[in-house]
């Protein structure tokens, strides 16, 4: 069985309403690491399950397939998801991350397979559904060449856009979509369940085992020497976050998901500025951008958050 994401009852619940509904685009809005993919999994496993009503019975064959899934024997005919490439085509790292044009729709010399025909072609059991992962970079051309799809999926799909809320998105797309929103989640849940998730997906299988690599105590321990220097000197939290750079390799998910952790005392403010923080210099990493001054940018960031009002607490 895919992994039921946790600390997310109420857009689970709203997603179960969903599904027997007309709806058929939706956005998981909401920030990183909080269970959106694993929810996009758990809709299309409980779309085409073949006991469950509100849950995936897991042992059906539809289900069983997911199993497979997670142990990286089979991929799934009826869900996919994509995301902005990490490199160009001829192999070098973008600048940039968009979702391009020819992801979306056929384009001579573009992807062999896009989502659109993809979408439209017959499910092999009830539902096909596509999921497009970072949706905030979904530019002004690629939206447009796939409005038409977003507007009214064939009756047999469903699209899934993940993104972070809909004010990222253009005014075009978000007028489409359904949204379910997703919050922030407990720590328990929120810190070793969405590594755990974050790493098995990008990873396949062996990702769990990114849960016990031999530094995670070090890791932990940076990252509570950074959180106890924000309300110190400007000096102190510069040392803590050049020293936890060294653990953080650009693209690890243990960092962030520590961090977020930490923030949840903070209230909704608090812990949406962390978020943004995150997001900000993973993208500056993405990018290849100079990563000390990215860093640096961040520890500011990160200062700033920790001084937000307490405000709302989170559930
Ligand atoms: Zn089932």
């Amino acid at each position: 069985m895919t992994d039921r994401p946790a600390g997310q009852e109420q857009a689970l619940e709203a997603l179960r309403r969903l599904a027997g509904s007309a709806a058929r685009t939706f956005l998981f809005a909401g920030p990183g690491g909080v269970g959106r993919r694993a929810a996009a999994r758990w809709f299309a496993a409980l779309l085409n399950c073949e006991g469950g009503l509100d849950e995936p019975c897991g042992r059906c064959p539809r289900c069983q397939s997911w199993r497979d899934a997670d142990e990286g024997l089979v991929s799934i005919e009826d869900y996919r998801e994509l995301a902005a490439p990490a490199t160009t085509r001829d192999g070098k790292p973008t600048r940039r991350r968009v979702i391009g044009i020819d992801q979306l729709v056929p384009r001579e010399g573009g992807d062999p397979d896009p989502l659109g025909p993809w979408l439209a072609a017959p499910p092999r059991a009830r539902v096909r559904v596509g999921v497009i992962d970072g949706a905030d970079e979904l530019g002004e051309a690629a939206a447009n060449a796939f409005l038409k799809t977003l507007e009214e999926p064939p009756a047999h799909a469903r699209i899934v856009l993940i993104g972070s809320g809909p004010d990222a998105l253009l005014p075009t797309v978000a007028s489409r979509c359904t949204v379910v929103r997703f919050k922030p989640v407990a720590p328990d849940a929120a810190t070793s369940r969405s590594v755990q998730a974050h790493a098995t997906l990008r990873l396949g299988s062996a990702g769990r085992l990114l849960l016990q690599r031999p530094d995670d105590d070090a890791v932990c321990s940076a990252v509570d020497v950074l959180v106890a220097s924000l309300g110190g000197s400007l000096g102190g939290t510069f040392a803590a976050v050049t020293h936890l750079q060294e653990l953080w390799p650009p693209g690890d998910e243990l960092v962030p998901a520590l961090l977020r952790e930490r923030a949840r005392s903070h209230g909704y403010r608090g812990y949406l500025a962390c978020d943004a923080a995150l997001s900000q210099v993973e993208a500056a990493s993405a990018a290849y951008a100079h990563r000390r001054l990215a860093l640096k940018r961040f520890a500011l960031a990160l200062r700033r958050a920790w001084r937000q009002p307490p405000g709302e607490p989170l559930p």
